[in-house]
This record gives C-alpha cells, sequence and structure tokens, in this order.
C-alpha cells in the first residue's frame, strides 16, 4: 500500500469509500478490501453503514491499529451536544475506541465552526478522534478551521475532470492532506482517450491510471468506491506502477471544472 508522511505521522493514501455500500455487501467489501491490502476506510454518519464497516473490520485479519478509518459527522450533528453524543455513537457502532479522522461532513453555515471544533478537540484529548478535518471545504473556509483546531485532511471531490489546484496548493504548504473522493468521476473516466493510452503503455485502464495519477501527488489520498471484488483488486493495483512526469501533466491537463456533486445548498466553492 501507498503511505505518506502528513503531519509527522505515516498515513495510508489508498482507501475504500462506503457511500452506497449497505447491509452485507459493505461487511463483506470492507473485510476484503482490508484483507487484500487497503489500510485505509471511509465512512460517514450520514451513509448510515457505520455498524456494517464496523463488522467488516471486525471481520477482517488486519489489526485495528494498522487501519486509518474515517467517518464524518452530520451537518445536522454540529452544535456540541451532538458531536459528542453521536462521536460516541458512531464509536459504538464502528465498534473501536477511536476514529483515526472525524470529518465535518459539509460546512454548515448556521453553527460557528469555533463551537464544532472546540468539541472535537475535547474528543481528541480524550483519545476518541485522533485527527480532525473538513469535508466540502474551499480554501477559504480550510483557514477559518485552522484557527481552532489542527486540520489534517480535507476531503474534496476531486478527478482529472476537476483538479482542485488551489486546495492542493494549500494542502502542500500547510502539510494536510486532500482526500480525492469520487476519484475516478463515478466510472465516467471510462473511455478517455488519453488516460486509455497512457495506460496501455502499463497494462493498465483508465480507472487504474487515474487512481495511480492521484496517490502520485504530494498530499493526495484517494478513496474510491468498489462494491465488487474485483473491482477492489484492480483499484489497489496503483501501487504496481508508476507514472512519468509528462503523463502526470497530461492527465493534470484534461481538467474542465466539472464538479459532479454540487448541491444548491453547497459552499461557494471560490472562496
Ligand atoms: P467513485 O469512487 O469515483 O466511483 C464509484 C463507481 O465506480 C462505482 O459505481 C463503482 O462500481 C465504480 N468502479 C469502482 N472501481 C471500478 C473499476 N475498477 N472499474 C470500473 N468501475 C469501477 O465515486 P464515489 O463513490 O462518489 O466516491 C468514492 C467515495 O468517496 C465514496 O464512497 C465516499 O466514501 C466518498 N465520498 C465523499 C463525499 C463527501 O461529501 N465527503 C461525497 C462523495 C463521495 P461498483 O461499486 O459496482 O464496483
Amino acid at each position: 500500500m501507498i503511505y505518506k508522511t502528513i503531519q509527522n505521522e505515516k498515513v495510508p493514501t489508498f482507501g475504500l469509500g462506503t457511500w452506497l455500500l449497505n447491509g452485507q455487501e459493505c461487511t463483506d467489501g470492507v473485510a476484503h478490501a482490508l484483507d487484500i491490502g487497503y489500510r485505509h476506510i471511509d465512512t460517514a454518519q450520514g451513509y448510515d453503514n457505520e455498524a456494517e464497516v464496523g463488522a467488516g473490520l471486525e471481520h477482517s485479519n488486519v489489526a485495528r491499529d494498522d487501519i486509518f478509518l474515517t467517518t464524518k459527522l452530520k451537518p445536522s450533528n454540529f452544535h456540541r451536544d451532538a458531536v459528542l453524543r453521536t462521536t460516541d455513537e458512531s464509536l459504538r457502532k464502528l465498534g473501536t475506541d477511536y476514529v483515526d479522522l472525524m470529518l465535518l461532513h459539509w460546512p454548515n453555515p448556521s453553527v460557528p465552526l469555533e463551537e464544532t471544533l472546540t468539541a472535537l478537540r475535547e474528543l481528541q484529548d480524550q483519545g476518541r478522534v485522533r485527527h480532525i478535518g473538513v469535508s466540502n471545504f474551499p480554501p477559504s473556509m480550510v483557514s477559518e478551521a485552522q484557527q481552532y483546531a489542527t486540520i489534517f485532511s480535507n476531503q474534496v471531490e476531486y478527478h482529472p475532470y476537476l483538479t482542485q489546484d488551489k486546495l492542493r496548493e494549500q494542502a502542500q504548504q500547510d502539510d494536510y492532506l486532500l482526500t480525492a473522493y469520487s476519484p475516478i468521476a463515478r466510472g465516467q473516466v471510462f473511455g478517455d482517450d488519453t488516460l486509455k493510452e497512457i495506460g496501455a503503455k502499463y497494462g493498465k485502464n483508465e480507472v487504474q491510471v487515474t487512481l495511480r495519477w492521484l496517490v502520485q501527488q504530494d498530499n493526495v489520498a484517494a478513496i474510491p468506491k468498489a462494491a465488487s471484488a474485483e473491482h477492489r483488486e484492480a483499484n489497489a493495483a496503483v501501487a504496481e506502477f508508476e507514472l512519468s512526469d509528462d503523463e502526470m501533466a497530461r492527465i493534470h491537463a484534461l481538467n474542465r471544472d466539472e464538479r459532479l456533486i454540487d448541491p444548491a445548498d453547497g459552499p461557494d466553492w471560490e472562496r
């Protein structure tokens, strides 16, 4: 697996996303991913699958300490009481004493960042949340969050058609992990001629080239979701090859600022 050092800690930067993975498929998928080498698992209160993810951790043959486990607070749980209460619930469902990373899933302008992050710092002091992070935060909001807590990660949509240059620069400057969600553009990278051509040289497909491109960048992690064992295995091939600087640049040039996840009440992304 691929590790990077972020804030002096070695972090596995290739993981399994679990949005829309539920029930037995989720439990089996998480256990399988861990058993074939994944060491980073991403869930959220909002995915309604923390218990199944927890069962997957338990059924795998990998020790808890070797796994980087992320969950996310629902924006409706950002007031202090709800942060404390629902983090406990998440830990209980996940069957663990701590999460490696707790993210604020989306900005919620109706609750001061200071309140939510101060509550999370209490949990951090107790060892129940190892790191604090955010998700779907534009650069200026990351800076604001950094006033109240050490931000370990910002998780955002990031793929060859949305290359997030400003956030990548900020992540490198401030040494946080930029975690790419929807890293294969929810399947849309399939059929891309540039990715296909680059992959042909290595015997890899468009998805594998895209994932390699992400994890080969400083401070970047990728968490593709794959319900099928075949896809999980194919995606883990990121560790098997390396792209040249020229190929990395060609993939960056595919950017067209295309956002697949952009709710009406979402943030001003340029902020
Ligand atoms: P994604 O990972 O870009 O794409 C998932 C889709 O690609 C699934 O339909 C999957 O099919 C397919 N796929 C995976 N590997 C493949 C392969 N090797 N060949 C062909 N198809 C393949 O999209 P995503 O689920 O939106 O994002 C990934 C994760 O990011 C989520 O699961 C979640 O954990 C996180 N996320 C976070 C946020 C946020 O607001 N923070 C938002 C969106 C996503 P199968 O499932 O059928 O295998």
